[in-house]
């Protein structure tokens, strides 16, 4: 595992980061679904392989990005805008590190927006997680781009469909909470209990370090 040796400092809403070491803001999913997964991923470095699916997702992913040059911006309610595409984002004050499928810039001088995109390979209405990723991609647009994002799009590719969301303050300090939460949990290498929904431990890629859940 990485060496830590710095301290993080978590306040009701707010995150201080001493040290270089970084959370990918899609731990935020993994944690979400099982926060076992993310200590594995981070105390056993090396363990996960990219699965099939992970790489069908990547795959599809290319395709939507050369479709997506094609589409009109009306899709996101815009009239006009510049499209930047695998955007990748630090944030040495939030202490994460991302990569944004898709940036939206419009406007000019103080009317310049930048709007996150981000693909997904999932039919369903996205979890709140997915939104605590959006949030933090805005959080990061702002802070590098130094626009503001008020809004982000997550972009179901397999029904083709756009859902807008406001990033609003809730949502923002929610997801710092969590980073606060992976973080502190990887710099004290303290394994959290397994998920209380077992069903999820059946095709685990995980399930052979956790003894404890059979
Ligand atoms: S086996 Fe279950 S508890 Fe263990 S990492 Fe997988 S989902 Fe989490």
């Amino acid at each position: 595992m990485t060496t830590i040796t710095d301290t993080v400092t978590a306040e009701a809403g707010s995150l201080r980061v001493d040290d270089g070491w970084l959370v990918r803001v899609t731990d935020l999913k993994q944690y979400a679904y099982c926060p076992r997964v993310v200590y594995y991923q981070y105390c056993l470095p090396g363990v996960r392989p990219v699965t099939y699916k992970m790489q069908a997702g990547i795959d599809a992913q290319d395709r939507v990005e050369e479709l997506e040059k094609r589409r009109s911006l009306r899709e996101y309610g815009l009239e006009e805008g510049k499209r930047h595409f695998n955007i990748v984002l630090t944030s040495a004050r939030l202490g994460c590190t991302a990569q944004v499928d898709l940036v939206v810039e419009t406007g000019a001088g103080t009317e310049r927006r930048l709007l996150p995109v981000d693909f997904k390979m999932s039919r369903r209405e996205p979890g709140r997680h997915f939104r605590l990723q959006l949030a933090l991609y805005g959080m990061m647009l702002e802070e590098a781009w130094l626009a503001p994002a008020p809004e982000g799009v997550i972009y179901l590719i397999p029904v083709k469909r756009t859902l807008r969301f406001k990033l609003d303050k809730r949502l923002r300090t929610d997801a710092e909470s969590m980073l606060v939460a992976i973080r502190t949990m990887v710099m004290q290498e303290r394994m959290p209990p397994p998920t209380p929904q077992r069903s999820r431990c059946v095709d685990c890629e995980f399930r052979r370090f956790c003894n404890d859940t059979i």
